[in-house]
């Protein structure tokens, strides 16, 4: 049955904010100053071959400056931005750089307090690694959603070992599945980034992983476009790998998206990488372009999230999307 979220054709984040919570929340990336066992030798030292030395962290606040005041300086930034509520927390703590539950449990227990007891803070959103998701972090994060909603956002990428190798991953898919797991028997929401694009993989090898994942139990996802940033070790492959072109780029995402099962929320539907160092694909820098023509493309192929999910869920909330059409 084809299913709408407002305008949209997809289970937009958007949307989501709209129903769970009223209105819209806005993201202030901090920076934990974490690392990552790929970079400081545990595993590796050279990252992952798409990561920036910012660790994926590009748009974060200044390390130097306590939580708290990384928080005030970024509402700062996006003030413009903002349509004020009074009396409302409208702001999402996103710990974005490197792998942001790799710390000494008190070390993460200080600067997740201090960003979930913010007044302003509605959410405290932790991009990491399923590999670093222990006990008692995870004794840790069931505390924290007691007091206000956590995210656990995972970078998975791909779910094909071949692939994990080639991009020095660092783990294998069991122990995604085992931090999925552990998180939502904790009622934790998880939302796991895939990669469109990587070298060597066809659309089949992308709509598997697409398909995994959205049997998985989670709750959103970011459909990244990859992007080749300058002194990354992804730009030795530039010679071999096929860069998508705007529009194969699109025919995938559309087949993701109707794959994908109309209760998992999108969080991000393309890419944002930071334009001074992106190399490729250069169409990916003008966003406003890439997203009309998603937009534009969904609605001439009648394209909707769902369409071909072959175990789409009917939820509670996919009913009431119907509902308010
Ligand atoms: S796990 Fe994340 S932070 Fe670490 S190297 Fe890979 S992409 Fe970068």
């Amino acid at each position: 049955m084809k299913q709408m979220w407002n305008d949209k054709r997809y289970h937009s984040f958007d949307y989501y904010l709209k129903n769970q919570f009223g209105r819209k929340l806005y993201k202030l990336s901090l920076d934990g100053n974490m690392t990552c066992p790929n970079r400081d030798g545990t595993l590796d030292t050279r990252g992952c071959i798409f990561c920036s030395a910012g660790g994926s962290g590009d748009f974060a606040a200044d390390v130097t400056l306590s939580i708290t005041k990384q928080i005030e300086e970024a509402k700062e930034k996006i003030a413009h931005k903002v349509i004020p509520q009074i009396g409302v927390s409208q702001y999402i703590a996103y710990f974005q750089a490197f792998t942001n539950t790799y710390a000494p449990v008190d070390y993460l227990r200080q600067i997740f307090m201090e960003a979930i007891h913010h007044p302003d803070i509605a959410v405290v959103s932790i991009a990491t690694r399923p590999d670093c998701l222990g006990p008692d972090v995870l004794a840790l994060l069931a505390e924290l959603n007691q007091i206000k909603p956590i995210w656990i956002e995972l970078g998975l990428q791909t779910i094909h070992e071949t692939s994990a190798k080639r991009i020095r991953r660092g783990y294998p898919l069991s122990t995604y599945d085992t931090a999925v797991k552990n998180l939502r028997a904790l009622h934790i929401e998880v939302i796991v980034h895939l990669i469109i694009g990587l070298p060597y993989e066809t659309k089949e090898d992308i709509l598997k992983s697409v398909d995994y994942v959205s049997a998985s139990g989670i709750q959103g996802v970011k459909l990244q476009l990859l992007h080749v940033l300058k002194d990354t070790d992804l730009v030795h492959y530039l010679d071999t790998m096929h860069v998508l072109t705007l529009e194969e780029y699109i025919s995938i995402l559309l087949s993701c998206i109707e794959h994908l099962d109309p209760a998992i929320v999108i969080h991000r539907i393309t890419g944002d990488g930071p334009k001074d160092l992106l190399l490729a694909p250069l169409w990916s820098g003008n966003k406003k372009l890439v997203l009309n023509t998603i937009q534009h493309s969904m609605k001439l192929q009648d394209s909707w999230q769902g369409k071909n999910c072959m175990h789409a869920t009917v939820t509670k909330e996919v009913v009431t999307c119907n509902q308010k059409l």
